[in-house]
């Protein structure tokens, strides 16, 4: 999440049938927690320096997580994966891949899954010896989920509308990632249907729902995921609307330039997690069955948002 200040001391889908083989459902389908932890603990290891943007870190997480589209199916969007930053001096890339829908009329209508995946690097004061932000919970988390999401549509290819899954850059940076995509994509001239950002998704909280979309406010889609997913899948923050998370993320570069439904998913509640842009942001302090489970959980949802006829989720 980009830098805070101030605050700190889914119904089945059963009808993508595979070529000669079963429907994997979604509620079918077993995401790995093993995955989910290497995924985690490679994107969040000393190796990776904190993934700052323009780092050698950073670029051996970019090539990882290419790695993964491309061993699962799913396309490169441009010419390739990596989508250069055209606003910021140093070397920096989105990774953007694409799975076109399988519907020919839906496949025109666009659906946006995202991660951000550049974190803040190494910090000027070590403690206790360490001065890597790992950056574990954001967002290594959030994209440990999107490489699961990744795999899921790459092996069923069940979906109507087309899929673009993007790993931002720069977000930390101030959203650089997501406003130069969002501008990028406007010659093209899509039609957008919804965003779904994973931001901070590493530790559970202690509430009645699983996770929460930030600026919950400003569309029905918190309503729709639990009738696509079962009651209290997400929930809503008093205090993500205080600090306006909305507006802190990748999400909201394309809510300004397309007037979408457009939102991150999290569940960092300001309780749960004390280590927040802190060198002791690491892998081992995230609990990866939770992460799992809340995959999971939502993938039933993001059948649905893909491939319901019904363009359900609208602006409130
Ligand atoms: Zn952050």
């Amino acid at each position: 999440m980009k830098k805070l200040y101030c605050i700190l001391p889914f119904l089945l889908v059963a009808c993508g049938a595979k070529k000669g083989g079963d429907v994997t459902t979604s509620q079918a389908y077993e995401v790995s927690q093993t995955e989910v932890t290497k995924t985690l603990e490679f994107l969040a290891s000393d190796a990776l320096e904190g993934r700052a943007t323009g780092s050698v870190g950073i670029e051996k997480a970019a090539t990882y997580l290419e790695t993964i589209f491309k061993d699962h199916g799913i396309q490169p969007y441009f010419s390739t994966y990596k989508d250069t930053l055209t606003n910021l001096n140093q070397k920096a890339y989105n990774v953007v891949g694409y799975l076109p829908g399988t519907d020919a009329k839906l496949k025109e209508e666009f659906v946006i899954f995202s991660a951000h995946y550049d974190h803040i690097g190494r910090v000027k004061e070590a403690v206790d010896g360490d001065d890597i932000a790992n950056g574990a919970n954001d967002n290594a988390a959030g994209s440990t989920l999107l490489t699961e999401v990744a795999k899921y549509y790459g092996k069923n290819k069940n979906n109507k509308r087309s899929i673009l899954f993007v790993f931002f850059s720069g977000e930390e940076l101030g959203l650089k990632g997501s406003y130069h995509l969002a501008d990028k994509l406007e010659s093209k001239h899509l039609k957008w249907y919804t965003m779904l950002n994973f931001e901070m998704l590493g530790v559970p909280m202690n509430r009645p729902f699983q996770v929460y979309l930030t600026g919950a406010n400003r569309s029905n889609m918190g309503d729709v995921i639990n009738k696509y997913a079962g009651e209290n899948t997400v929930g809503k923050l008093a205090i993500e609307m205080q600090y306006r998370l909305f507006m802190q993320s990748d999400n909201y570069p394309f809510f300004l330039k397309y007037n979408i439904p457009a939102h991150s998913v999290s569940s960092f509640d300001f309780e749960n997690f004390k280590f927040y842009h802190h060198v002791k942001d690491e892998a081992k302090l995230m609990n990866t069955e939770f992460m799992t489970k809340t995959v999971a959980r939502l993938l039933p949802a993001l059948d649905q948002m893909v491939s319901n006829p019904v363009k359900e989720i609208k602006l409130n």
